[in-house]
C-alpha cells in the first residue's frame, strides 16, 4: 500500500462517513448498485465500536409471499396494516434494515450503513450487547426454515464482500445467534457452510454452533 494510500485508509476508518476517492461503490454509507429507498427508521451510530457485524435475517409479508411491495412498505412506514389479518401482530411498528435481497437476487437499500437501522432488537454478540449500534443488517426474502435461492447467495456474496471492503466487518451471525430464543431467522434453511465457502471468510467470523456443525459432520 503507498503511503498515499495508507493515509487515505486511516482516513476513512476515522470518518467513516466520508465518502472516499478510490473509485468505490459506496457514497455516505449507501451501496451504489442497490436500488436506494430511502427509511424514516435510523438513528446515529454511537461514536465508539467498530462496524464489524454483518446480521442475516428473513422476512416475507405476508410471510411466505414473495415478490410484492409489502416489506419495502414496512421498512418505509408505508404499510397498509388494514391489508392481511397478519399485519395486526404488527401493526404501527417501526423497523427497517440496512438491506433486502429479493428472491431474484434484486437488492434494496433502506438506511445508509453509517446509520443505525433497527433490525435487531434486544440482542447480544461477540461481548456486546444492543446490536443494531454497531452492525450491518441483511434481510433475505424468505421463511423461517425454508431455502433460499442460489440469485440470493449471490447478490448477498458480492454484498458482503462490498461491505467488509468498507467497513471492518470481524464478524457475521444470523438474528437467531444475537438474539436466541426470541428469534429464529433466518433459520435452518440459510446454508451456512455453502455460504462460508462462497465468501471464503475465516470460519472464526461465523457462528461457532457452524463450525461446531462441521466438525461433526466431517469427524469420521
Ligand atoms: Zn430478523
Amino acid at each position: 500500500m503507498t503511503p498515499g494510500r495508507e493515509r487515505q485508509e486511516a482516513e476513512r476508518q476515522q470518518h467513516p462517513g466520508r465518502e472516499d476517492t478510490t473509485g468505490s461503490s459506496w457514497s455516505e454509507g449507501w451501496y451504489l448498485p442497490a436500488i436506494a429507498s430511502p427509511s424514516p427508521n435510523h438513528g446515529p451510530r454511537p461514536a465508539q465500536g467498530p462496524i464489524d457485524l454483518i446480521v442475516l435475517h428473513s422476512i416475507s409479508l405476508p410471510p411466505g409471499c414473495y415478490g410484492g411491495d409489502e416489506v419495502r412498505q414496512l421498512f418505509t412506514n408505508t404499510l397498509d396494516f388494514d391489508a392481511h389479518p397478519y399485519y395486526d401482530g404488527i401493526r404501527g411498528i417501526q423497523v427497517s434494515a440496512h438491506f433486502f435481497v429479493r428472491r431474484d437476487g434484486a437488492l434494496w437499500q433502506f438506511v445508509s450503513c453509517d446509520r443505525r437501522a433497527w433490525h435487531a432488537g434486544n440482542s447480544a454478540w461477540r461481548g456486546r450487547t444492543n446490536c443494531n449500534d454497531d452492525s450491518i443488517g441483511i434481510e433475505l426474502e424468505g421463511l423461517e426454515g425454508e431455502l433460499f435461492e442460489p440469485e440470493q447467495y449471490r447478490t448477498l456474496r458480492k454484498l458482503c464482500l462490498a461491505i467488509r471492503d468498507r467497513y471492518p466487518i470481524a464478524h457475521l451471525a444470523g438474528h437467531e445467534d444475537i438474539a436466541p430464543g426470541r428469534k429464529a431467522d433466518p433459520g435452518a434453511g440459510f446454508d451456512w457452510h455453502g455460504f462460508e465457502r462462497m465468501l471464503g471468510w475465516p470460519s472464526t467470523m461465523f457462528p461457532a454452533r457452524i463450525r461446531v456443525a462441521k466438525n461433526i459432520r466431517s469427524a469420521p
